[in-house]
């Protein structure tokens, strides 16, 4: 596939390329252009030359093209998902929610722009105000490999229902379904120009979007030390910045629990997307009363996943999307067995066999028992591998999920009131949930504190963040 630049197919200047990967059986599926800062200089341009007749439209005409281009996407959703369970590996299952998940997410900002408002002030004698929300201009995007349609769903669906325009970097493992989306949100309607794809490497693309003096605001999500890397190179100029940098989730389980619906929610909160989400279940802590059975049960649901190519029927979990992504995980149970940190209760191991050795797969993989400064609870885990504590009380549990640089979700399983009171106060994280995890849905905001970044995406929070106030000050 091209890179979409101006409303057109382009293969940039270089004519280099970058190959894409199916991570479940190591074939070639594509080949996206190298792109360089010259592409980027380009695509600005495009963006540049779109971005007064776009900001001029009514925000409920721009809701309207997304509005279509959410239809074309339910329309396009098996190709579309097919597409992503190549590039990136997940269940097909999965890769269909995802692409309805950023279908879902057009549709909200779609039907929030005709409610959206300014203000009015009234001063008394003073005079009157009217305060009014205006796009930024253009906004540089940078997307990672891990749910790669919905984080742009995320960045583009208030951005550009803002008024802003847009260039966009898709992860290099996974351009594929960014351009096919660009391509229907064009076909929708959208101006060519006001959504840019820029193939090509972070240290090149990357960079060139976030140094470019005319790009004024920056949303990434990614690794923290890309993100202070961005937040380095873009202090020199002032942009508005987002930086959405991971998490390292802590699932408690109270002895009031609903075990078997915790049993649920630990295994999919930490195994979907085989493990490689942000806000997946990363420790757990149980109570020790029940946490003999909470484990036993755990770990024959565990045992019960069957992995393989995402696009095969009954696939529970695909490959890691890397080769890079599975000796990182790797890498850190080993540590766990040669420190005698941990005891692993299943996996611990790479896939082996002639379905998987072509690919990037790992075990589900379960370990207890592990020491507080090992690896795995200090370091954000992208991969099938669930670390469990038993803990006496919740004064623990709650010591021990703060014990965290991160800050992006936490979750309390219990029917107790009180005990949700106190995660929700004392657990910092940047959405705390009750019998439930990792889910997102477009209207809530969604960002983390400490080091899992700054800003917020989702809900109307994001449409803020894509805009800034002018006010009229009338002094009569
Ligand atoms: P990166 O931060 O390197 O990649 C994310 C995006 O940033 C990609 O589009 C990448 O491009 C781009 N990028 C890389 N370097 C730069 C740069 N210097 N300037 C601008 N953009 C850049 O993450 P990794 O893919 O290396 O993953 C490493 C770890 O990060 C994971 O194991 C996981 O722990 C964490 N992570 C967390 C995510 C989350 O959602 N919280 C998502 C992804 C990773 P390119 O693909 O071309 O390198």
């Amino acid at each position: 596939m091209l890179m979409r630049i101006g409303g057109k197919d382009t293969e940039g200047v270089d004519r280099r390329w970058i190959d894409v990967m199916n991570p479940a059986t190591g074939v070639l599926i594509d080949r996206v252009p190298s792109g360089t800062p010259d592409d980027v200089a380009h695509a600005v341009d495009a963006a540049d030359a779109v971005s007064s007749t776009w900001k001029k439209k009514s925000m409920r005409e721009r809701g309207i093209i997304l509005f279509h281009a959410a239809r074309l996407v339910r329309e396009q959703h098996k190709d579309l998902a097919k597409i992503l369970t190549m590039e990136q590996g997940k269940p097909l299952k999965e890769a269909i929610d995802e692409v309805r998940g950023f279908a879902s997410i057009l549709e909200f900002y779609a039907g929030i722009s005709a409610h959206t408002t300014g203000e009015a002030i009234r001063l008394g004698p003073a005079g009157d105000c009217m305060v009014v929300h205006e796009p930024i201009g253009i906004c540089g995007a940078i997307i990672p490999w891990n749910m790669p349609v919905l984080i742009m769903g995320w960045k583009i669906g208030p951005a550009l229902l803002a008024g802003n325009t847009m260039v966009l970097k898709p992860a290099s493992t996974t351009p594929l379904s960014s351009l096919k989306l660009a391509a229907i949100l064009d076909k929708a309607g959208l101006p060519p120009g006001v959504l840019n794809v820029v193939t090509g490497s972070g240290e090149s693309v990357g960079e060139a979007i976030v140094m470019h003096p005319l790009i004024k605001k920056i949303s990434f999500t990614g690794d923290c030390t890309t993100g202070e890397k961005i937040r380095r190179l873009a202090s020199g100029q002032l942009k508005d910045l987002s930086l959405e940098l991971g998490g390292s989730d802590p699932m408690i389980v109270m002895d009031d629990a609903e075990i078997d619906k915790a049993v649920e929610g630990a295994l999919r909160g930490r195994f979907y997307n085989a493990g490689q989400t942000c806000t997946a279940v990363k420790r757990l802590y149980v109570h020790e009363k029940i946490s003999k059975i909470f484990v036993e049960k755990l770990r024959v649901r565990v045992e019960s996943l069957k992995v393989g190519n995402g696009l095969e029927p009954g696939i529970d979990m695909g490959p890691m999307n890397s080769a890079g992504q599975r000796e990182r995980i790797a890498g850190m149970v080993n540590e766990i067995t040669d420190k005698c940190e941990g005891k692993i209760l299943t996996g611990g191991c790479s896939l082996t066999g002639p379905s998987y050795d072509a690919g990037f797969f790992y075990h589900p993989t379960l370990v207890s028992d592990v020491s507080p400064g090992a690896r795995l609870l200090t370091d954000e885990i992208f991969g099938p591998v669930l670390p469990l504590m038993s803990v006496p009380d919740l004064d623990t549990a709650i010591q021990e999920a703060n014990r965290s640089r991160y800050g992006l979700g936490a979750s309390v399983w219990t029917t107790n009131l009180a005990t949700t009171k106190r995660v929700f106060d004392e657990v910092h994280a940047g959405i705390i949930w009750v019998n439930r995890h990792i889910t997102v849905p477009p209207e809530i905001p969604f960002g983390g504190m400490n080091e899992s970044g700054i800003g917020r995406e989702n809900g109307s929070h994001a449409l803020e963040s894509y805009s800034r106030t002018k006010t009229l000050f009338l002094g009569w």
